[in-house]
């Protein structure tokens, strides 16, 4: 009798903690406290234009109730998205659980003013917490309409540019730009404000690229921290020029001689020596352009070079700026390359000096211009000294105008001791005699910055 009354007892006592674990259990699983998962991209700090956003809400557990997002400005709360979610099955079961979606921003269509707006995304999910209304995730995110774009203008007037040449600007951007500059078609020489200009005036040297076909457009150009874009016209004449063609035998004996020098260029040792000139006049010429350009952000913000620049003393000129030059072998053109410098001979070993104050950018060995300097004089503005046998100077050494930086030689593919010079503006090769006028610096340099100083 006693053993089956304490077999009843334990059977109640399991029973009532299985029902007590069910109901727990079902309590448990309908007040559950687990938020939904909320993600929205992007999260941009500023509005321009019509933004869109992708937001994916999620609640594995009760499933998802509402979606809703709005954006807050100023006390005015705008409803941008909503979708309300239908209970479906036992506890749910079959309701949505993942949610994708995209909902668009317009600031000009919602009406927002200029300034701070706050974006809200709100999500329900089905759990009976919280008086029934279930657990809410919130997503808050601070932006500042701007929708307004910098405005640019031309200060200087005259603008007469050569092909090949240098043209230089003087221009006002309004303080929202973080960025401002010039476009020639689809290049850009960016701007360097004047240090000090409370009315945001610029500078900015450009060039018309050698090779420009028909008339580029030419026009100022900013950005502010939005991604607001203005550009602006302005009076720009481009003058159109002729350059030389040169023919240029390369002998058996000018290849015995210079390709050793490129032993450290990985040739194919089965290939002719005409065909390794080819590897080199081409492919490393390129690459040695790519290191020539890319030294264009390595610049002083201000402008680092004063009056007219030093030409190697006592030189002739060899071969000019932009010159074609066609490549004969055997009487058969092989090749053609244009030269983007101007080639000056004197005597050899000759004392090389800077052609302005500047910095060193680059002091190595480069390819097919041998050992090679290179000069920043701030704001885009660079000098190349090549084929040298010496270089008298280190990376990062400040140098002023006439200093001797090293000496002339034939390294690279030099057919003789000579200087090749050369000038950048923001890493596009420019004519260098017009930096070597006194005349055209003053036309075209210094009457604009006169400008600034009586300002
Ligand atoms: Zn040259």
């Amino acid at each position: 009798m006693k053993k089956r009354r304490n077999i009843g007892l334990f059977i109640t006592v399991v029973s009532i903690l299985l029902i007590l674990g069910v109901v727990g259990w079902f309590l448990w699983s309908i007040f559950e406290g687990e938020k939904p998962q909320v993600t929205v991209e992007p999260l941009p700090e500023f509005l321009s234009g019509s933004e869109q956003f992708s937001l994916t809400a999620s609640d594995m557990k009760r499933g998802l109730k509402v979606v809703e997002v709005s954006v807050n400005q100023e006390g005015r709360n705008i409803l941008v998205f909503e979708k309300k979610f239908p209970f479906k099955g036992l506890f749910n079961s079959e309701g949505i659980h993942q949610f994708d979606t995209e909902f668009s921003i317009d600031p000009a269509k919602l009406n927002l003013a200029q300034g701070r707006v706050d974006l809200q995304i709100s999500v329900w999910d089905y759990s009976r917490r919280r008086g029934g209304d279930g657990n809410q995730s919130l997503v808050e995110h601070k932006m500042t309409v701007d929708t307004i774009p910098p405005a640019i203008r031309a200060i200087s007037r005259m603008h007469y540019v050569n092909v090949g040449g240098t043209g230089f600007i003087v221009y006002q951007a309004s303080s929202d730009s973080i960025e401002s500059g010039l476009f020639v078609n689809d290049f850009l020489f960016p701007g360097f404000k004047v240090e000090g200009s409370e009315e945001g005036y610029h500078v900015c040297y450009f060039a018309i690229s050698h090779n420009i076909k028909a008339n580029p457009e030419v026009n100022l150009w900013a950005k502010d921290k939005a991604g607001n874009q203005s550009t602006a016209s302005f009076y720009c004449k481009i003058r159109r020029k002729r350059f030389r063609t040169e023919k240029l035998n390369i002998t058996d004996r000018f290849l015995k001689r210079i390709l050793p020098y490129f032993s450290f260029y990985t040739l194919n040792p089965a290939d002719t020596d005409i065909k390794k000139f080819l590897m080199i006049n081409r492919n490393l010429r390129k690459d040695n352009g790519s290191v020539f350009y890319n030294l264009r952000t390595e610049t002083n913000p201000e402008k680092l070079w004063d009056g007219t620049w030093v030409r190697l003393k006592n030189a002739a000129n060899m071969a000019g700026f932009a010159d074609r030059r066609l490549y004969y072998y055997k009487g058969k053109k092989v090749d053609e390359q244009v030269h983007m410098g101007v080639d000056l001979a004197s005597l050899a070993n000759s004392k090389v000096q800077a052609a302005n104050n500047g910095r060193v950018i680059f002091a190595d060995r480069l390819g097919i211009y041998g050992l090679t300097v290179v000069l920043d004089h701030g704001q885009g503005l660079s000098s190349v000294y090549s084929h040298l046998s010496k270089i008298d100077v280190d990376i990062n050494q400040e140098v002023m105008k006439g200093e001797a930086i090293g000496l002339t030689g034939q390294t690279g593919l030099a057919g003789g001791d000579h200087l090749h010079f050369g000038i950048m503006v923001s890493g596009m090769p420019v004519n260098p005699i017009e930096w070597w006028d006194s005349h055209w610096i003053q036309d075209n340099i210094t009457r604009k910055l006169a400008f600034l100083k009586n300002k």
